[in-house]
């Protein structure tokens, strides 16, 4: 059938990739098995490619062959991206705001790295100008490394969580945000008290969550030794009004952290349990890192259907471990990936993919190049329950993709004469890819970044 509209654009390229899920999971499916990568996607590549998009929704009409493509849609307007490929625009999962400019603190554990770097970078977040001016940096460089979806832990004041809303709000990026909640063992300059905490958290749910559709709000207890009792059931409380609302946090990411987590908390059965006890588990909570859990507290995330993080830059800068992702994903978890600057070392999701295939590697599980792909776009959409929206471009979908060239990086576009296949190409993009080689960037089909 050929549909003439003036407000539909195809956009061509040599190449699209993605990952597409065959299999429609229902949406509450926290008893269902869900995390067993490659079982669950196909890996999809088109050559000569056309994507039609209807520019009046923001979603993706259908991608094939460019003249079948041309022939369907009449008249459609045509921009033409010569040698770049398409893909799904990049879902970071778990990163910090105010560590922007503290990647690469040398030399610690993630307790001293805390102390000596973290949270005297984090109390500078409490002045307006530095939170406002950083914020604008922070989108600008997520945008730039193709990401159009990340998950952001802000630092404890409300003033910075705001202007990281407004930033995000202006970039026409997606952002679930998060006014990071501590009260207890840090400096004062990093500390709320609790009921003020809350009461700072009421008002950015009622301005931001659900903003545009693509702005929402996320409960962030940094961790269970920053927050008292008192703090902890707060939280569960205020995401217990607003369900809708994510959970994160971190979870067993280094061997002294359990043993701090331990001594706390010596009734508690194991580090889950102590966030299953205030209900902060459930199929909307994100766990970043959950390297040490056990192989029940594997059990229980899968069972209430929340997801791990993992943060493999992030991991082997601090020497936190190395996660067993078969494991966790045969325990039946949604992984989804994140770089967790300023511990992780890079914001490209090439260098984060790169990091996860070196992890597993040293596990002697190498993850196929389709799988890492998979981590870093479709499965964080599916952590955020997004996977109807956005992840892969998928007809109905909203057109969230970027364009990347070879070509920008000489290394990379020698490199790739030599592939014999889609897949090869994606996996030598993962090695030599980053910032340089993005083209542009579209959220639901608008431009948001043009290099
Ligand atoms: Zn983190």
């Amino acid at each position: 059938m050929v549909v003439a509209a003036s407000n539909i654009v195809i956009h061509r390229a040599a190449e699209l990739w993605h990952v597409t899920s065959p299999v429609a999971f229902p949406a509450s499916s926290g008893t269902i098995r869900r995390g067993r990568l490659g079982e669950r996607f196909r890996f999809e590549a088109l050559s000569n490619v056309g994507l039609a998009i209807d520019e009046t929704t923001g979603r993706i009409l259908g991608a094939g062959d460019f003249h079948q493509i041309k022939a369907r849609h009449e008249g459609a307007k045509v921009v033409d991206h010569g040698d770049g490929v398409i893909l799904p625009g990049f879902v970071d999962a778990h990163l910090h705001f105010p560590q922007l400019d503290t990647m690469g603190s040398h030399g610690k554990h993630l307790i001293q790295w805390l102390e000596t770097f973290i949270f005297p970078a984090e109390a500078s977040f409490s002045d307006a100008a530095v939170a406002g001016e950083t914020a604008g940096r922070f989108t600008k460089e997520l945008a730039a490394n193709g990401v159009t979806t990340s998950v952001v832990f802000s630092s404890v004041h409300p003033i910075a969580a705001e202007v990281l809303f407004s930033a995000f709000e202006a970039s026409g990026l997606r952002g679930v945000v998060g006014k990071t909640s501590m009260d207890v063992n840090a400096p004062a300059a990093v500390l709320l008290d609790w009921r003020a905490d809350i009461e700072a958290q009421e008002i950015l749910i009622k301005k931001w969550h659900g903003r545009h559709g693509r702005l929402y709000y996320a409960v962030t207890p940094r961790f269970v030794l920053t927050s008292s009792n008192d703090q902890m059931k707060a939280l569960a409380d205020l995401h217990a009004r607003h369900p809708d609302t994510f959970v994160q946090t971190h979870i067993s990411e280094c061997e002294g952290e359990l043993k701090s987590v331990a001594q706390a908390f010596p009734e508690a059965r194991d580090y889950l349990s102590i966030y299953e006890d205030y209900g902060l588990i459930n199929d909307r909570t994100l766990l970043g890192h959950g390297i040490w859990l056990t192989e029940s507290e594997r059990e229980r995330v899968a069972g209430h259907g929340a997801s791990v993080v993992h943060c493999p830059t992030s991991n082997s800068f601090l020497g936190s471990g190395l996660l067993d992702l078969k494991k966790t994903c045969d325990a039946g978890i949604e992984v989804a990936l994140g770089s967790d600057i300023g511990a992780g070392t890079s914001l490209s999701p090439w260098a984060t993919m790169l990091e996860a295939y070196k992890i597993q590697a040293q596990r002697s599980q190498p993850l196929e190049p389709e799988s890492l792909l998979y981590l870093a776009t479709l499965a964080g959409a599916e952590a955020l329950h997004m996977d109807g929206d956005i992840g892969s471009l998928d007809p109905g979908k909203l057109a969230d993709f970027q364009v990347i060239s070879f070509a920008r990086k000489p290394i990379l576009h020698e490199r790739v004469t030599r592939t014999r296949s889609p897949a090869e190409r994606l996996f030598a993009t993962m090695v030599h890819g980053d910032d340089r080689i993005l083209k542009r960037l579209y959220v639901a089909g608008r431009c948001l970044h043009d290099a």
